[in-house]
């Protein structure tokens, strides 16, 4: 056990004075942070964290290969997509390689945010239509756009009375906790859907788009009930409508077996969303689509991102890719994340605070409940054992509607070690606060 950690430090007091405070920080009196090592974070007395939560380090913090690419390329050029110049062909070229046929042209832009909003204004144009179904409990970004078709109550207390009118949401596909329960419930929500359809014709309502991940990550990792997804995409190609797979959290290699979250559900989605571990924290995102949806926003004007697409951010992201190559990432987050999760399932079966164990590879969740049977959301107890797990050198944090899930996705190099130390942790800790 590391030794108690200090009160916020002035350092904090002086972020809260000049940063907006509405961009939270993790932990009441969180550790300062001065360096990162592949999967640690070692905070300014040396104490060292295994970094639980990063999702967007994919790579590790610290890679010696990125630093050396970012350098040579300020020193070499840095502009713009205006100009022609290589590493954005190689980069987009990559892409293209990676994604499902047939998808087969890339937008470069700078977060996942905006990697949404382009999506959106994507299918809007393409089909002329009005309205874009999003799922609840969802969030995918904070543009007016990103923003409004997010629902997800932990991210914004009002969003379900606030959402614009072009947005229509449907039932979170939670096999879980949802309304419908279990692996084979889609068909149930499909009916939903069929009913949200007929009601939005009636209204005079067309559908441009649905927008869903792929693996529901806000949650926690959730799978989708099976053929959940192929059910939505079919009524909605019956309808000229495009389908939208928000790919920026769980995709990129960390589910494991899938480098695309829509594998796992077997589906081809007409634009993809990426951001996040594209640019192992440069910013750096893309929409992958049709070259037909892409040609057909020329009718509203060119595009174009300033820093998006720039030499140094394609040069950065084919980086990220060399690596998870050759260092063999996304079977890393198999075989970790496999252990990971049996360990999570064996404290499971010991502790009745634990009430599922979600995801795969290194997208996993551990949700936490009061009781069982009801499943009632542990929301404190969440917060405490994540202030707890600090203090053994893990950090962790909460998501969900009810802040009750704790989200395990950690750079996809964690070792074997580390991840039984988390473990090992996490036992403890429950342990202590069952007595
Ligand atoms: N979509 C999803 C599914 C996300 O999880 C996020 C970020 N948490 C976003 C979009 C927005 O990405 P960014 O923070 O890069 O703007």
């Amino acid at each position: 056990i590391l030794r108690p950690l200090a009160d916020p430090t002035a350092l904090l007091q002086r972020r809260d004075a000049s940063f907006a405070r509405v961009q939270e920080h993790y932990y009441q009196a969180p550790p300062q942070i001065e360096r990162g090592w592949k999967h640690h974070l070692i905070d300014i007395h040396g104490q060292s964290y295994v970094d639980m939560v990063n999702n967007v380090t994919t790579v590790g913090h610290g890679h010696p290969r990125i630093a050396e690419a970012a350098r040579s390329q300020w020193s070499l050029l840095n502009t713009n997509s205006r100009f022609h110049y290589e590493e954005l062909v190689r980069f987009t070229e990559r892409l293209v390689e990676l994604a499902p046929d047939p998808l087969d042209t890339v937008f470069l832009v700078n977060s996942g945010t905006e990697a949404v909003d382009l999506a959106l204004r994507l299918a809007l144009s393409y089909t002329g239509n009005d309205t874009v179904l999003s799922v609840r409990e969802a969030y995918h970004g904070w543009s007016m756009a990103a923003d409004a078709v997010s629902s997800s109550v932990a991210d914004n207390p009002r969003a379900l009375e606030t959402r614009p009118d072009w947005v229509h949401l449907v039932e979170a596909p939670n096999a879980v906790r949802g309304k419908y329960r279990g692996m084979q419930s889609a068909p149930q929500y499909l009916a939903d859907l069929d009913r949200d359809l007929q009601t939005l014709a009636a209204d005079g309502r067309t559908v441009a788009a649905f927008i869903a991940e792929p693996v529901f990550g806000n949650a926690g990792g959730v799978l989708l009930p099976d053929g959940y997804l192929s059910g939505v995409y079919e009524r909605m190609r019956a309808r000229g409508a495009l389908c939208i797979a928000d790919e920026v959290q769980v995709s990129y290699a960390r589910l494991g077996r899938h480098f695309w979250g829509t594998e796992q559900q077997n589906v081809v989605p007409d634009i993809i969303t990426i951001a996040k571990a594209m640019g192992n924290g440069h910013p750096l995102g893309a929409v992958i689509t049709r070259r037909d949806v892409a040609e057909r926003f020329a009718d509203d004007g060119p595009f174009f991102s300033s820093a998006g697409g720039s030499p140094l951010s394609c040069r950065i992201g084919l980086t990220v890719l060399d690596i998870m190559r050759d260092e063999g990432l996304q079977e890393n987050a198999e075989v970790v994340g496999r252990h990971l999760k049996q360990g999570l399932e064996r404290l499971g079966d010991r502790f009745d605070s634990v009430g599922a164990v979600y995801g795969m590879g290194l997208y996993l969740g551990v949700e936490l409940v009061s009781d069982r049977a009801e499943f009632t959301p542990a929301t404190a107890v969440a917060a405490r054992l994540c202030d707890e797990l600090l203090l053994r050198g893990c950090i962790v944090q909460p998501t969900g509607d009810f802040k009750n899930v704790l989200k395990i996705k950690p750079p996809l190099c964690l070792s074997m070690a580390s991840a039984d130390h988390f473990l090992h942790a996490l036992e403890g800790v429950l342990g202590e606060l069952s007595t």
